[in-house]
């Protein structure tokens, strides 16, 4: 395994995306960056941006590029990420953030794009059964709850069912989706970026399916 790389994970809304970002970003050592956990976090502080968001978010609507980029354009500066990479997951949702994203990257390019394939029957039930830690946004499910009374296991913050999991906020974000978000799956694939993997199975097979894509996919980079 070479540590370090740049990668996106693309998928519906409940295809596990989350949870396979932690789990690469553990294996190739890089920043799980997620726009979704930022933005709750700007949320929870009260920020100015979290609480322009907040309407967007809760209707299960995209957070305009003008609030959202200038947060992911300091976050990609940083050390870690410009050293190490990156696994991001819930960016970029449009073609004009793909592009935005280019230039962000700017000399620096994607190693790989994923897509990670679940069809939409079973997405809707994870959705439904889906509960996050307020604190570190770790996933549980009312399947998979934590061992002790919605207490997260990691870091012991409260476990609950996000406010946009609702069925009505489901609904338009997977419309969103389907209209602004799949068509960068072509946007990639034309410029020989993108892997599709299978995203159904325990996480564990997911995993080891990712991981050997991308090992495969990877360009070596210059000075490994
Ligand atoms: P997620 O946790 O990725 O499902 O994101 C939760 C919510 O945050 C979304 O439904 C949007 O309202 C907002 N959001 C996250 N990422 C983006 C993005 N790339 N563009 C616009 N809105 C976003």
């Amino acid at each position: 395994m070479v540590p370090g790389a740049r990668l996106i994970v693309l998928g519906k809304q409940g295809a596990g995306k989350g949870t396979q970002c932690v789990r690469l970003s553990r294996h190739y050592v890089i920043p799980h960056i997620s726009t979704g956990d930022m933005l709750r976090a700007a949320v929870k502080q009260q920020t100015d941006l979290g609480r322009e968001a907040t309407r967007y978010m809760d209707a299960g609507e995209l957070v305009p590029d003008e609030l959202l980029l200038s947060m992911l354009d300091r976050r990609l500066a940083q050390d870690d990420t410009r050293g190490r990479g990156f696994c991001l997951d819930g960016f970029p949702r449009t073609a004009a953030q793909a592009e935005a994203l280019d230039g962000l990257l700017a000399p620096f390019e994607l190693d790989v794009v994923i897509n990670l394939e679940v069809p939409t029957k079973l997405v809707l039930g994870r959705l439904a059964s889906r509960r996050v830690c307020v604190d570190c946004g770790a996933n549980y499910s009312t399947f998979a709850p934590p061992k002790v009374d919605w207490i997260c296991d990691i870091c012991g913050g409260e476990v609950v069912q996000r406010p946009d999991d609702t069925e009505a906020a489901i609904t338009r974000r997977l419309d969103l989706y389907e209209k602004e978000t799949a068509p960068l799956i072509s946007w990639y694939s034309r410029s020989n970026r993108l892997i599709g993997v299978d995203g159904e199975g325990s996480p564990d097979e997911v995993t080891d399916r990712l991981i050997r894509a991308i090992d495969e996919q990877r360009r070596p980079r210059a000075g490994e």
